[in-house]
Formats: C-alpha cells, structure tokens, sequence
C-alpha cells in the first residue's frame, strides 16, 4: 500500500461560508486542488477495514466545513472508489462519536455518486439467525444526538426531505441481483433499528423494535443514510447478521463476537461489494439524486 497522504482541501471554496443555504452549497463546484475524483464508495463497518479490490491505495485527507475525513482511494477496473471506515482504521471511533456529516460530505465532495455501506446488526428475530445477510430497504431512528442533517437551517432554509425510499433502489437490486448469482443466502428486505450506542438493547428493548416492525438493530446506518439522501447520493447498505439480540440467546452479548462473525463472511461481503461496482457506472438512474420537483415540493412555504 502507498502511505502518501494526499491533501485535498476546500477550505478556500464559496462553501465554508456558513450563512449560505445547504441548497447553494450543494450546487458547488470542487474547490482548488483537487486531486482525484471517484464515482463509488464503500463505507466499511465493524470488521471490515480493508476493500481488498483497489491497487495503490492512497490516504487521503479531505478536509470538509463539517470536519476532516481519513480515507483511501485507489483504482478498480479503471474506476477510482474510494474507502470509508467509519470506525477509524482501528476501530477507535464509536458510533456516537462518528462525524456522520463529514464523512458523507466529504464523499460528495470527491464526486462520489454512490456509496454502499456494511454493517454490522444483531438479530431481533429467532428466524433471522446470524450469519445472514440484509439488504436492507427501510429503517425506524432510535437516535438521540446525533447532529443528523445538512438541512439545519442555515440560511433560512426549511427542507424536508422524502424518505419513501430510504435505500437506493438500484443499488439495492443490484446487491439482490450479485447475491442471488452467488447463490448465498439473504434477506432481499429488512427494517433496521438504529440505536444510540454505545450500549448494546435491553431484552425489553429488542422485545419492543420486533413488535414495531424492526428486523435487526444497530448502531450507525442513521444518520449515514439520511445524509447520503440529503446529498443527492445512492446508499444501501448489506448487513451482516452477527448475533442475536439481548434477550434471544442465553449468552451476554460481546463485541468480540460481533467481530469474529464478521471475520468469518468478510471475503463474501467485499466479493459482493467488487461485483457491484463492477456492474455500476456512476449514473442515477433513480430518484436519489437532486432534483428539484420533489424537493422543492417538500419545502414549507
Ligand atoms: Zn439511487
């Protein structure tokens, strides 16, 4: 791996200029110094922190208004991805404490149009046991404070933003279409709980996402989605069953097994991920991306 650390700052751009609204930001160019731009991203969860698909991978700094962002790009089959862990290399960030904001910013920033996520869920049902996997297709928030959208009102600015469908639904099918071919099995739906963390549910808790329609329950995927939305990217995101929810199985839960579970399915999960990107041009041909007839129509007057 190259360690070169590249610079990429937009730090002089029209868009560190906080009274301007989220609409005018997001309609802004790459500032001065840009160095690469890639289409696709995968942002890599609990145990995955290495793509195993680019050569040369670069570090890349990428300093946005929200924070700085760590993270790789290197070139696939002549595409540059680039890769987000979002827990930090060695998983010293929890998922309360990630910069949600910067990390999708950032990826929009590098010209990334879409992203596909891991992650890592416990089970809130006996039938879906670990070692699944779900594409998951809806999600119900469980946050508390988590600084959770672009649209903060800055600059007068009041959005409210379709959630229909949360997940990409291209990118979706197009992770259902790889995982049929690869013969593995899966859930082609799922609703995920996210929680706040960075404690794991109570028996009670997992008792009450099941009756409220919750398949499996993590930590991270909101505010991650919700942003990618906001930003006019595709997200979906391929989770990874690693154990049953507290109150299901007799055992404590711990992290490590959450870890070894994924050790155990990280080569199939990133084979996944290379097949997707092999098959995806960059182009939206879906509803994720900006446009203004159902945006605006969800603005208040
Ligand atoms: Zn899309």
């Amino acid at each position: 791996m190259n360690e070169n650390v590249l610079e990429y700052s937009i730090q002089n751009s029209a868009d560190t200029r906080q009274n301007k609204s989220f609409r005018e930001r997001r309609c802004s160019r790459f500032g001065r110094g840009t160095l690469m731009k890639a289409e696709l991203a995968i942002i890599g969860g609990t145990g995955f922190y290495n793509p195993g698909m680019a050569g040369n991978l670069e570090q890349l700094e990428v300093n946005t208004i929200y924070g700085s962002v760590t993270c790789q790009v290197g070139e696939h089959q002549g595409k540059n991805v680039v890769f987000l862990p979002r827990h930090g290399k060695e998983h010293n960030l929890p998922p309360h404490r990630i910069n949600y904001r910067a990390n999708i910013w950032a990826l929009r920033e590098l010209g990334v149009k879409c992203i596909i996520s891991s992650t890592a869920v416990g089970s809130l049902r006996k039938e879906i046991t670990p070692g699944m996997l779900v594409v998951l297709d809806q999600f119900i928030d469980f946050t508390k404070y988590r600084k959770h959208t672009f649209y903060d009102g800055t600059g007068g600015e009041v959005v409210h933003t379709d959630f229909t469908e949360p997940y990409c639904p291209q990118l979706r099918s197009c992770l259902c279409r790889i995982l049929h071919q690869k013969g593995v099995p899966f859930l082609e739906k799922g609703t995920y709980i996210c929680t706040e963390g960075p404690r794991y549910e109570t028996p009670a808790e997992v008792k009450l996402f099941a009756a409220w329609g919750g398949d499996v329950v993590g930590m991270t995927n909101v505010p991650e989605v919700a942003l990618a939305r906001e930003a006019g990217l595709c997200y979906a995101s391929l989770s990874l069953v690693t154990n049953y929810g507290s109150g299901l199985s007799s055992q404590p839960l711990n992290h490590q097994e959450v870890v070894e579970e994924m050790k155990a399915k990280i080569n199939i999960i990133g084979d996944v991920f290379i097949k997707a990107f092999n098959s995806l041009t960059g182009v939206q041909d879906c509803r994720c991306a900006f446009k203004e007839d159902y945006k605006l129509g969800d603005k208040d007057n």
